[in-house]
């Protein structure tokens, strides 16, 4: 038995779909309540999870014609033991009415119109009507009307404003409503910014010189995408080599849902997705051999998302092949938003760009999903989804929360709802921050929100640290880990007491050293840090993070300390680089300690000889959830659990384990494997010694499938409930979200007199 949370934006009022939801629940046996919102409606379907998979699907399949869903987000919560279904009305008190709303992606009329002939909209890329089209990315102030979006600039044509006046229309009060006689214009550029074709010229071009392998920068409607011929390795190669972008996989945008299919093995739940208003990347199995290897080197898994303007649609229609649709942007700055800072930057890596004149009011990058146990899990949460608030079940005060430094996002809060702004990205790269700049300041001026207090994280060193000291608020710090276990608190309403598992890369501890594999049991007023693994040295800091073999090194150090030249093995290492890196592990020179499991696993996938140097963040783990994946042994290793001042896992024995294994030629698969089932079992081990019944899994590792699977399967047969990320993404994206629960508890007006939220 669960529960399911439905929130629904969308044209669903006074067209008959309560009834019908409240039909639908009955036929299934599935109880709870409907309520409209000022958005859409929420609905609580209790259920066993095939009846409430079924509501999901015909809810939206089988809906009244005239309703019609612009967002739909989902949220599997612990059962209350609702009796019946019920229509109930809404409390207007506890809503909020100003949203802005998300981005949607073109609706079925809109692309039968484009694709028909005899339609004044015929080929035109800008379709749009009041189920679909840009919201958040044309919106500039409030109140949303035309004169304050980037579309003001368009005068409606006499047929554009007939349709925009009748409330019969389709479009009625369609703010960026156009057409080819009035609305914004497609132009094919070179790379100096030369026209060289208009209109529908330049869209046919434009799909000419992808079929011929060349690549085209197209300005969609969150900004600019590098597209190429997936099929075509030397196109995409040459696509890498220009962008310097040696490995990280590329996202594709497939012409149809037959294609998604074709490319990756989707389930219902997958399908249901890639068809959805928001339209996210979704991470799925791989099964086609179309697809050039160079879109994912060694990753058994493609980013898949469907057109979602009508721009794509008539593209990849053309086209009628998968095209590489990565972001418009170099390294780790923000995706272009501006035709000509995108020739400046990008005159070098595309060969032609597809632009129009229609402007981009904020970035939003494609959001990306991954099904985690069976749930949709968000691991970017941006176009289709930012800013939509999600709710709690308690008042907030009113915070900034500034977030952390890698994939970074903001949010706001405000009464019982959190908006989290869109992805933003890496601060280390000095226009992302800017960028960051620029949303922390706008974003809480268009949704009409007024901060008291900014949380923000404890590493000094972060830009986000940095602009929340400057925001002249009273500040709130937060620890890193207790942030992701909040965040994931938070969006599953977890009770407390709990304990929740961080794991992740890096984040400041309250002690100044690395954290990042943290057990911290929480209560109301307070939490401690309950376990954590044993200590190992990064040589050289950062570059340790980019050579998983220095993090080998540090293990095995650790381990046979003056026996290294007897007992460890070679490495791939010359005998000078061995000896500095010794000597700065012994010294303690830039080799800052960390219990970080991101790292651990790092060093793993360098003793099993899968990646010695990372091109990108997370790579070496990925590629050890990747080989764990290709070998379905039962076995683990055993991590060592020692009380000390906290209760410590010591990886030495699992680390001998695996030198033992390789010795005797056991495939990397198998130790892969077996190491992740041993972090699922130290995980239920650790629960079992701190008593808590709620489990709450956070921090970037639970990306990986296999751990955040394996480690739910145990617990739940061992008694335990886990709870895990759904609409928060579990990496440093969320972190934002859990610095506002933080700044909530201890500014509660319960706690006023006893704590201070002065700065620091
Ligand atoms: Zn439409
Ligand atoms: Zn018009
Ligand atoms: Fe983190």
């Amino acid at each position: 038995m669960e529960r399911l949370r439905i929130s629904i934006h969308g044209a669903v009022q006074g067209v008959g779909f309560r009834p019908f939801a409240y039909r639908l629940a009955a036929a299934l046996k599935i109880r709870g309540w409907i309520r409209n919102t000022p958005q859409g409606v929420l609905i609580e379907a209790e259920g066993p999870r095939q009846e409430l998979e079924q509501f999901l699907s015909r809810l939206q399949k089988d809906r009244p014609a005239l309703a019609s869903i612009h967002g739909l987000e989902t949220v599997y919560l612990d059962p209350m033991g609702y009796e019946a279904f019920s229509i109930v009305e809404s409390d207007a008190s506890l809503e909020s009415s100003v949203w802005i709303m998300p981005d949607i992606a073109t609706c079925g009329t809109c692309v039968s119109e484009i694709m028909d002939p005899r339609d004044r909209r015929y080929r035109y890329p800008f379709t749009n009507c009041v189920n679909c089209g840009p919201r958040f990315t044309i919106q500039e102030g409030i109140p949303y009307d035309r004169g304050s979006t980037t579309m003001r600039a368009f005068r409606m044509c006499g047929e554009c404003r007939a349709e925009y006046e009748d409330a019969g229309n389709r479009r009625f009060h369609t703010e960026p409503n156009a057409c080819g006689r009035c609305g914004p214009q497609l132009e094919l550029w070179d790379p100096a910014g030369k026209f060289l074709a208009g209109a529908d010229q330049a869209l046919e071009r434009a799909a000419k010189e992808l079929r011929e392998g060349r690549i085209v920068a197209v300005k969609g409607l969150g900004g600019f995408h590098l597209m190429a011929d997936a099929r075509n390795g030397q196109a995409v190669r040459a696509l890498r080599e220009r962008k310097h972008r040696e490995e990280k996989p590329l996202a594709l945008m497939a012409p149809d849902l037959e294609w998604a299919r074709r490319l990756c093995a989707v389930s219902e739940a997958e399908e249901r997705l890639l068809a959805s208003p928001e339209a996210p990347i979704v991470l799925a199995r791989s099964r086609s051999r179309e697809i050039a290897p160079e879109v994912a080197p060694r990753n058994p898994y493609l980013g898949v998302m469907l057109p979602y303007t009508p721009l794509h649609h008539l593209l990849l229609r053309d086209l009628g092949f998968p095209v590489v649709a990565t972001s418009g942007n170099l390294l780790d700055a923000p995706i272009l938003i501006e035709e000509r800072e995108a020739l400046a930057k990008l005159g070098s890596v595309a060969d032609f760009f597809l632009v129009h004149n229609r402007p981009i009011a904020r970035h939003a990058d494609d959001s990306i999903v991954r099904m985690i146990a069976g749930r949709p899990c968000l691991l970017r949460r941006a176009r289709g989804y930012a800013p939509i608030p999600f709710e709690v079940p308690s008042a907030l005060p009113s915070v900034a929360a500034f977030g952390a430094q890698l994939k970074s996002a903001v949010a706001f809060s405000r009464g019982g709802e959190i908006f989290v702004s869109q992805h933003i990205g890496d601060l280390g790269n000095s226009e992302t921050a800017e960028t960051f700049g620029m949303i922390t300041e706008r974003l809480p001026r268009l949704l009409g929100l007024q901060s008291e207090i900014a949380a923000y994280d404890l590493h000094p060193d972060y830009a986000s640290t940095q602009a929340a000291l400057k925001s002249g608020l009273r500040g709130v710090r937060v620890q890193h880990h207790l942030a992701h276990v909040l965040s994931c608190m938070a969006e599953n309403e977890v009770e407390y007491p709990f304990l929740g598992v961080a794991w992740d890369g890096t984040g400041m501890g309250t002690d100044g050293t690395v954290w990042g594999g943290e057990f911290l049991a929480v209560e109301e007023t307070h939490w401690k840090r309950f376990a954590s693994f044993r200590r190992f040295r990064l040589p050289g800091s950062e570059r340790a993070v980019r050579e998983p073999r220095r993090i080998a090194l540090a293990l095995l150090y650790e381990i046979f300390r003056d026996e290294m030249e007897k007992q460890a093995p070679e490495g791939p290492f010359s005998k000078e680089e061995k000896e500095v890196l010794l000597e700065i592990i012994r010294k303690g020179l830039y080799s800052p300690y960390t219990s970080s499991v991101g790292r651990l696993f790092d060093g793993v996938s360098s003793l099993l000889g899968l990646r010695q140097k990372a091109s990108f963040e997370g790579q070496a783990a990925m590629e050890v959830e990747f080989a764990a994946e290709e070998s379905s042994i039962e076995e683990a290793y055993a991590f060592e659990l020692r009380e000390e001042e906290i209760l410590r896992i010591d990886w030495e024995p699992v680390i001998r384990a695996i030198l033992e294994d390789r010795k005797k030629g056991l495939s990397a698969a198998d130790a892969a494997r077996k190491f992740h089932h041993a972090l699922a079992e130290a995980i239920a081990a650790v629960c079992e010694r701190a008593g808590l019944a709620r489990v709450v899994l956070s921090g970037g590792c639970f990306q990986n499938k296999l751990l955040a699977e394996k480690t739910i399967e145990i617990l739940r047969r061992k008694g335990f409930r886990p709870y895990w990320h759904q609409r928060i993404p579990p990496n440093d994206g969320g972190i934002c979200v859990g610095q506002v629960m933080e700044t909530s508890r201890v500014c509660h007006p319960k706690q006023a007199e006893h704590v201070s939220c002065g700065p620091g």
